[in-house]
Parts: C-alpha cells; structure tokens; sequence
C-alpha cells in the first residue's frame, strides 16, 4: 500500500516570476504612485485625500476618476513628478522589469507645473533618473477635443528619440469616436511612435477593431473585449497588435470576474498579451503580483507566462539590444537557469 507516494515526491519549485524577465507597457504616472509618497506629498502640499482610495467597490467609471483624480492632485512640482517615476521604475526593478513605459497625459499638470511641455519634460527627467530604463508615452483622452489630441501628439513628436516613445488615448474610451482621432495618430506614426490608445475596456471588439484599422494601433490598452469576436482577433493577430492586460483593472469596475480576463483565449488565437498593473496604487496589485495572479487565478503554465512576456518585450519600444538580452533570459528562466538576481 503506498497511496501516499504521490504526495511524498518532491516537487520542483514553482519558478520565480520576479526572476522572469519582463517590459512593463502599461502604467499611469499617479496610479503608479507607493502609498506613503502620496500620504507624504498630501501632508507637503495640504492637498486633503479622500477617506479611502479602496477601489474594491467602484460606482463606474465616474468612481474610479475620482479617485485617480485625488491621487493625480498631490503631484504639484517638477521634483515630484521625477521622485514618482524614479519609484515606479523602483518598484518595478525590484518585479524583475527591465523595459518600463510610462504614460501620462500632461493636461491636468499643466496648470501647476508650468504648461505641457514642461510637464513632459519633468516626465523626462524621472525617466533619464529610473533605475530600470524607461519610456514615455504621452496620450490624450477620449473625452477631451480631437484638436487637443492633435497639439500633444505633436509634443510627444518633438521628443521622440528624445524619451518618448508612444502616443496613445486614455480615461474612458466610450467618450470619443476612433475616426476623429486619425489626425493626432497621423502625426505620432509619422513620428515613429507607438501608437497605443486605450479600448475595448468598457466598448465592444468594433472599437477594437476601429482602433487598429482607423489608428493603426500597434498596441491596445486593454481591448479583452476582442476575445468575444473572432474576426477580431484575427486582425489583432495578423497585425500583431498587442492588448495589454492588466487583470486586477477589471473586477472593481465589472468588465471581468478575475477568473475570466481572456488572457489563455488571446493567445491560443495567436494575440500578443503584455501584462500590466495600469495603476497599482488604486488596484493594489504591481507587476509581478499580475503575473502571479495569471498563474494562481487564470492557471497560465510557466510557458504561457513566458510568452505573455515575450510578447511584451517584442512589442515595446525596447532599444534592440536591451530587448534581445531580455529574451535570451526569459529562454533561460524556461529552461530553469538563473536567479532571482538575474533579470536581464
Ligand atoms: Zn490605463
């Protein structure tokens, strides 16, 4: 009798996702703040925080911009714009990230910062400081003029080569028509930038789908809804146009149980899958924590989780060297070699 043998046997260890190389697409520059620094900043500024930044029991969208509108509020200087995102890549470094893109959009700092340029630019100056080498995508929102979308994707163009790397459009994709925007991607494609606006979060796989073929998206920020639709996710796949998926965004604002973010679906249809936080300050998850939750919550295999980085690396805007020596360490974390300290 020895029913027991199977538990018993030995069992290699899970491996270790923070050693798993990975380039981090999706992070907003306020959602990425820690929590003391904006409790310390708050204090600094007497900027007064809302009771609770709990996102667990969102009312909507319009619950959710509260909140980020709160923690957006206490960034009021050059300095702290800088120290935000020298913590971010901070935080980040510590996930095993090697390739960090971080977006904003300028127009709320404006006012207190000086303008957008100079906004950007202090965007910039974190990003030269990160730890872990960093891009900036500069986006507009879908709630704002296509007009305004235009004057930032021209800024975002005078810096690229410079920092910035993309372009995109965030806040609530239901506010603005895809078409309207074609002017404003014009101008960041011809600049060479990545082209990366925020859809199919609370829209259908059409938005998706407008996105990629009115935009030229190269990435999208979110877009799961394109699991519901095949020919969807053949354009996504022909195109190679990466969704970037940040599995806690979801739950607190009803688009997906945990349990469902389609990331297994994406890439049996061949749809590069970049994981992402998208703002850990008020989903409370970071980077690798994501990952984690692909494995525990969404019963990714070590090679699904290895491609879902590949497919992030490969679709960054990663120097070619950096990426290339990214790679060769996720083929090495799948063939069990390294350490939590070698990251690439
Ligand atoms: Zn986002």
């Amino acid at each position: 009798m020895d029913d027991t043998a199977a538990g018993t046997t030995p069992t290699a260890p899970a491996r270790d996702l923070r050693a798993l190389p990975k380039a981090h697409l999706h992070l907003h520059l306020a959602g990425s703040l820690r929590p003391e620094t904006l409790v310390e900043l708050a204090a600094r500024h007497g900027v007064r925080l809302p009771s609770s930044l709990d996102c667990s029991r969102l009312d909507g969208w319009a619950g959710f911009q509260e909140l980020y509108d709160a923690a957006r509020a206490v960034i009021r200087t050059a300095a702290d714009v800088r120290r935000v995102v020298v913590e971010a890549a901070a935080a980040d470094a510590a996930d095993g990230c090697g390739w960090l893109e971080i977006q904003v959009d300028p127009t709320a700092y404006a006012p207190v910062l000086g303008g957008l340029r100079a906004t950007l630019e202090a965007v910039l100056a974190g990003a030269a400081e990160a730890s872990v080498p960093t891009g900036v995508i500069v986006t507009s929102s879908w709630a704002r003029p296509p007009e305004h979308a235009e004057r930032l994707a021209g800024l975002a163009a005078e810096y690229a080569g410079a920092g910035v790397v993309g372009f995109g459009l965030s806040n609530d994709e239901r506010r603005g028509r895809p078409a309207d925007f074609a002017p404003a991607f014009r101008i960041a494609g011809d600049a060479g930038l990545l082209r990366t606006p925020h859809s199919g979060f609370f829209t259908g796989p059409d938005h998706v789908r407008a996105c990629v073929e009115l935009l030229g998206a190269d990435r999208i920020g979110h877009g799961t809804s394109a699991a519901r639709d095949p020919a969807t996710l053949d354009l996504l796949a022909s195109r190679q146009v990466a969704l970037e998926v940040c599995p806690t965004s979801y739950p607190p604002l009803g688009v997906h149980e945990l349990a469902e973010v389609p990331i297994a679906a994406l890439l049996a249809a061949g749809v590069p899958v970049a994981v992402a936080s998208d703002d850990p300050l008020l989903f409370g998850v970071g980077l690798a924590g994501q990952y984690e939750l692909c494995r525990s919550a969404l019963g990714l295999t070590d090679d699904q989780l290895a491609t879902v980085a590949r497919d992030g690396i490969r679709r960054s805007a990663a120097p070619e060297q950096l990426a290339a020596a990214m790679l060769s360490t996720v083929d090495r974390w799948c063939a069990g070699v390294g350490s939590t300290a070698d990251v690439g």
